[in-house]
């Protein structure tokens, strides 16, 4: 049960998927997280590195869409100056935005990427949908008060796993 919880890559930051490797394994599509994923939870807008790799995704055609749990105006303002689609108020990881995104990009499962900085809500909704999901060093450690419920959970369950030798890396 606890390997739906266990992502398929974990990398230090958003900035590691890059088109070329990407596409190299067929990815076409990335729906990826908003909060401490994208930018720290309490940064309105995107940063000029988030912009330039939004360029560099849709100049390579490889589509991207937000899927958030946080309300519609965080995540309307940050998507809407960089054209990107987006979810809000998703219920993650409930597995139907993330369905709904896969259809609306016109893309298989194998074609798209998830990303996310959580296990309980990120890898454990893209495990579910069935998708191959990466997860990412949270960008600060301070959070919202739900997200630190989580992660308090989320720690024990990495603990768990290091212990059983099913994870490798080092926080
Ligand atoms: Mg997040």
């Amino acid at each position: 049960m606890l390997s739906r919880f266990l992502p398929n890559e974990h990398v230090k930051s958003i900035f590691d998927l890059q088109p070329t490797t990407l596409k190299e394994r067929g990815i076409k599509g990335i729906i990826t997280d908003l909060d401490n994923t994208l930018v720290a939870w309490d940064v309105k807008d995107a940063t000029p590195e988030i912009i330039r790799w939004f360029q560099e995704m849709r100049e390579n055609d490889i589509k991207v869409t937000i899927i958030s749990n946080n309300n519609q105006e965080r995540v309307q303002v940050f998507s809407e100056p960089l054209e990107t689609p987006f979810v809000y108020s998703a219920r993650k990881p409930l597995s139907k935005a993330f369905k709904t995104v896969a259809k609306e990009m016109e893309l298989s499962k194998e074609e798209i990427v998830v990303v996310g900085d959580q296990l309980l809500t990120d890898v454990l909704g893209g495990n579910f949908a069935g998708f191959y999901t990466v997860l990412v060093v949270p960008i600060v450690e301070t959070d919202g008060k739900i997200t630190r419920i989580n992660r308090t959970i989320e720690r024990r369950i990495l603990n768990y796993m290091r212990r059983k030798g099913k994870i490798s890396w080092e926080e």
